[in-house]
């Protein structure tokens, strides 16, 4: 990331290995390493996490509780405590008064510190009666020679640290380099760029992250530091889009009042103005010739499924094929039942492709799709196999984005058999995707939001109880049953006999059992979950819906776009195991149809963030609101799922909370981007490289540059 320049004299720059650098023994390097620290330069992008205020040092009158304190005095007094917790004590004395102090299991001291000895000592000093005592200090001993000077007061990093490199072996091997690394730092933005925006050099930054003067300097640095992270990917993402924008060609999809009237004529109900805007926002895409790529936003049950029909079918009046993908196969073969039953009648050729095929129906699947002979295909990430092939892609729609990564997005773009032309992108979201996140991980995106829902939807009432009273909801469950509405419970693992050792967890297998024997006795209840065969799931599926069964005890494979209006009840049992945007997911699957919906969460919250979560989703319906909210506790990392690191890019910027420094790097990005849209001038060849280094692979840029 920085200049190869050489400190000529010393050999010494940003690429010297950890090893080399004072301080840093051979033994500990391979734990610096493991802390991804391999040279100067990741020594330096090492930042602490927080700062520790040290006070400046006093005289033991002076002394601050709760306070890192130093002072210095003579040993008045020691003794050892071998009772109890052994410990080694000491007190230490100047003359306006006195300092207790302690080492835990740790006798040997007593051969170290003796009376008169004269101490310098640091830590943080705690009330302990009458006067303070520090537990564990940092201490050196004061020879009549080599009287240390009074520290002053400063703000002390903490570093992100293992047991074998703790922050104190990072801090000194930080100070052993600061002033000679710094120099080395190139910044990629120019002076000018940098006092437009109040914008310290990259050099000061990293000076004021780790030896700050101040907490204002630390707020400088991160600032500068976030804003970098929020620049570099935006400029990414702007770049990608530009370059697609240029080289990438899509069908024109051809609109008519007429093609319209056919396609609304296959809905059974008439779209909502909500529906409408959003329709209206996707013809002007798809009657243009470069390829578009929409987030189609909107809570649960919204209505996004028609208006991705609307989308498909404006493919099919121009003689594309359209696919949907959809996350599970659950999903996917809910919306091929849904759409063959709006299309029932019609000339449009419909198929299912998922990963529960046998191979023979997938062989003649596959064929008849490459040949053209499907218009419509539906599945899951099976339609992402090597050997599926469209004769001609117009629209692809991708159900559930926050399930898909960047990649898997792309990889069904290119399916088009043609190679020429891309086709279409609709993305649906129903976990709303914060707007914060919306606008950097899906940056090249234009997003629609499905506001409000179709009428006649009255919200779900939540409640959130403890386990103690279980049988009181399921006797409550019970009377509903019994007025033929139906109800799902959720619990969150399929068995645990097998699964894990969590005997105490609430699966599907023994909850069914209980409720069969005891509060819902005598309903017809079935289990359903993702192990289970597709023909199997289908068919409880449709049972379900035709109101032969009463209650189905449930994974969360029911999680997205089931849908089935007679059921009005959900319990979900360990909620507090379930994320927020996963309850709301799930509380989204009842209130689809008139009755009075309820959803019972039974949790019992183990640590403050579960308790909140659960307090959020009891209050509120809003599906928004709630993913910011999400967004707030759990981090964009785990609210897009851990496993793509590389979604979820920032070390230190930190949202919702850097909102506006998002906002301005990204108008920024912009603005850099149509000005110049492959950052090659001379005196971007810094930020390009660095650009390249840390997005070229998520983003994709390889073809860009
Ligand atoms: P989601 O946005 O969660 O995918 P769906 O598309 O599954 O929502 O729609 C939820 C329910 O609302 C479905 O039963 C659907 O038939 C119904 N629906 C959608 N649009 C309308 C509308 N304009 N009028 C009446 N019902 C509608
Ligand atoms: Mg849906």
């Amino acid at each position: 990331m920085y200049a190869d320049a050489m400190d000529a004299a010393a050999g010494f720059d940003l690429r010297t290995p950890i090893e080399r650098v004072p301080g840093v023994t051979a033994r500990r390097a391979p734990a610096f390493r493991a802390l991804g620290i391999e040279h100067v330069a990741g020594l330096l992008q090492h930042l602490p996490h927080r700062h520790e205020f040290e006070a400046e040092e006093t005289s033991m009158a002076g002394l601050q509780p709760d306070a890192v304190v130093s002072a210095r005095g003579e040993v008045t007094a020691t003794r050892v405590v071998i009772h109890g917790k052994k410990r080694f004590e000491a007190v230490l004395s100047d003359d306006t008064g006195r300092l207790d102090l302690v080492w835990f299991n740790a006798l040997y001291m007593r051969d170290k510190i003796m009376p008169g000895v004269r101490l310098r000592v640091q830590g943080k000093a705690r009330r302990r009666g009458p006067g303070l005592q520090i537990a564990n200090p940092r201490y050196e001993i004061i020879d009549d020679e080599s009287e240390p000077e009074a520290r002053a007061a400063r703000l002390r990093p903490v570093y992100p640290a293992s047991e074998e490199a703790p922050s104190k072996a990072i801090e000194r091997a930080v100070d052993a380099v600061l002033d000679r690394a710094l120099p080395h730092v190139e910044d990629h933005l120019s002076d000018d760029y940098r006092r437009e925006r109040s914008l310290p050099s990259l050099r000061d930054a990293y000076r004021m992250m780790h030896r700050p003067e101040s907490e204002d300097e630390v707020a400088q640095a991160r600032r500068r530091l976030a804003y970098d992270e929020f620049l570099l990917l935006q400029l990414g993402v702007q770049m990608k889009r530009a370059h697609l924008r240029k080289t990438q060609r899509a069908p024109a999809l051809r609109w008519s009042e007429e093609i319209d009237a056919h396609i609304r004529e296959r809905f059974p109900f008439a779209l909502t103005p909500a529906q409408d805007e959003v329709v209206r926002e996707i013809r002007r895409d798809l009657t243009q010739a470069t390829p578009s790529n929409r987030l189609i936003q909107g809570d649960v049950g919204s209505g996004k499924t028609v208006v991705a029909l609307y989308a498909m079918l404006m493919a099919s009046a121009s003689r594309f094929q359209s696919a949907l993908m959809a996350p599970t196969e659950i999903l996917a073969e809910q919306h091929h039942a849904t759409m063959t039953a709006m299309l029932h009648g019609s000339n449009v050729r419909i198929a299912l492709l998922t990963g529960a095929l046998g191979a023979q129906e997938r062989r003649t699947t596959v064929a008849a799709i490459r040949e053209g002979a499907i218009d419509i295909v539906i599945g899951t990430h099976a339609l992402l196999t090597e050997d599926v092939r469209f004769g001609a892609l117009g629209v692809v729609v991708i159900d559930e984005q926050h399930r898909f990564g960047v990649r898997q997005r792309a990889g069904l773009r290119e399916r088009s058999g043609d190679g020429k032309t891309t086709p279409h992108t609709l993305v649906m979201t129903a976990t709303p995707i914060p707007r914060t996140l919306a606008l950097t991980v899906f940056g090249d995106l234009d997003v629609s939001t499905i506001r409000g829902m179709p009428p006649g939807r009255i919200p779900v009432t939540t409640r959130v109880v403890g386990v103690d009273k279980t049988d009181e909801v399921y006797g409550y469950v019970r009377t509903r049953l019994e007025r033929k509405e139906q109800a799902y419970v959720v619990v969150p693992a399929i068995d645990t006999g097998e699964s894990s050792g969590d005997k105490a967890l609430r699966d599907v297998r023994s909850t069914l059992k209980r409720l069969e024997g005891g509060p819902l006795a005598g309903m017809r209840l079935a289990a359903l979950h993702g192990r289970l065969k597709r023909e199997t799931r289908e068919r409880i599926m449709e049972r379900f819906r035709l109101g032969q069964i009463d209650a189905l005890v449930a994974t969360t494979v029911i999680e997205v776009g089931v849908d089935v209006p007679n059921a009005s009840i959900m319990v979900i049992e360990h909620a507090e195991r379930f994320g927020l945007s996963q309850l709301h997911q799930l509380r989204g699957r009842v209130g689809r149809g008139q009755a009075r919906a309820l959803c019972v969460l039974i949790g019992e919250p183990i640590t403050p963030e579960a308790a909140e979560r659960l307090g959020a989703i009891g209050k509120t319906t809003d599906g928004f609101a709630l993913a910011e909210k999400d967004l707030e506790l759990r981090g964009p990392g785990e609210v897009l799922g851990a496993r793509q690191a590389g979604d979820a890019p920032f070390r230190v910027a930190d949202l919702p909370r850097d909102i506006d420094l998002l906002m301005l790097a990204r108008r920024d990005a912009a603005q850099w981007i149509e000005r110049s849209p492959t950052l090659d001038a001379p005196e971007e060849t810094l930020v390009r490289g660095r650009l390249l280094k840390r997005y070229r692979e998520t983003l994709g840029l390889a073809d860009v540059g």
